[in-house]
């Protein structure tokens, strides 16, 4: 599959078909926390950044080939779908195709276009980043393009809301230090209540952030943006689903799709393979190893596969053996 990941165990959607639409790290912000690295370089430009008729094509395949349980099917992935100028097209076209719910992750940075809000009024639910109240802390978790301000990310996400006749989250990554002080949260507070969402969720960066240095909030911290925020907000805890693949991918070729969106633990990993070739855990962590569109990742004490070729600050590297790690739950983060 090119195109298609999972379906994958999401924290705020359940079981969740992804559909990619933009290659890897195309995106117009460059976040502190991305999980998919450093954005090098920043791209702004709405562009058809892949064939839109290929990905409709894939996924109209893996719908007619049986996916197991999935509960939406989420425009999301390697960077900001909304960078691709077919995305509405995409959104109607998958539609015709399901009666899944479809969603769009998005850092909402593009919402000043009308064209933008125009196109994204086919989901069932947006799902935009709002994590500062002003243009410097802004700046500093989002690291975004020249073109992608705070006041055209606060503008926009206000035009969208009067428009948007569906669901509307907001997801709020709080950062230690960052993001965490009663100042910026009593502003995102305000920012929230005048933008009235259907759901806020308050996440942490616990999967792999770019830079090494990010950490979520201390339990002060997190006190503090639950007593301001709660009214609205509530703390998203990592989803307790499990990773699958579509029927008949071979293992390696699957792992290395899914770590291309959404790294996975060596945990994850190794539970993944163990439910559909348990006594090749060891054989395919080693394939896996040797493949050079893998690459390992630490951060915080923990090993994460993600796709090579993708830039972290600190030590991502190239494994020469499989990573040996003590085998966690299979829970997403
Ligand atoms: S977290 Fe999302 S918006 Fe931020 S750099 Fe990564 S892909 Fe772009």
């Amino acid at each position: 599959m090119r195109y298609l990941y999972g379906p994958i165990p999401s924290s705020r959607l359940g079981q969740s078909l992804g559909v990619d639409p933009v290659p890897l790290k195309t995106c117009n912000w460059n976040c502190v926390y991305c999980q998919l690295g450093r954005s090098t370089p920043m791209v702004h430009e709405r562009r058809e950044y892949v064939p839109r008729a290929a990905v409709i094509a894939e996924l109209k395949e893996a719908l007619a080939g049986g996916i197991g349980p999935v509960d939406w099917v989420s425009f999301v992935g390697s960077g900001e779908p909304t960078l691709h100028v077919g995305l509405g097209w995409m959104i109607r076209a998958a539609k015709a195709e399901t009666t899944l719910p479809i969603a769009v992750i998005t850092n909402g940075s593009l919402l000043y276009l009308p064209e933008v809000r125009e196109e994204l009024c086919a989901a069932d639910l947006v799902m935009p980043t709002l994590a500062a109240a002003d243009e410097q802390v802004y700046r500093r978790i989002h690291r975004p393009h020249p073109e992608a301000t705070f006041a055209r990310q606060v503008d926009g996400l206000a035009a969208f809301r009067k428009l948007y006749r569906g669901q509307f989250w907001i997801e709020v990554m709080l950062i230690r230090g960052l993001n965490d002080d009663a100042a910026t949260l009593d502003g995102l507070a305000r920012l929230l209540r005048a933008l009235a969402p259907d759901q806020v969720h308050l996440t942490l960066p616990n999967r792999p952030p770019a830079e090494p240095w990010v950490m979520p909030p201390d339990d002060e911290g997190l006190m503090r943006a639950v007593s301001i925020l709660g009214q609205w907000a509530h703390v998203v805890h990592p989803a307790g689903g499990a990773f699958a693949l579509p029927p008949g991918t071979p293992l390696v070729d699957g792992i290395i799709d899914i770590i291309a969106r959404h790294p996975m633990s060596d945990g994850q990993v190794r539970a993944l393979v163990a439910q559909d070739a348990p006594g090749e855990v060891e054989a395919v962590l080693a394939r896996l190893a040797a493949d050079v569109r893998a690459q390992v990742i630490e951060r915080h004490g923990t090993c994460f596969w993600i796709k090579a070729g993708s830039v972290f600050g600190g030590n991502g590297h190239r494994p020469n053996v499989a990573v040996q790690e003590p085998v966690t739950q299979n829970t997403a983060i």
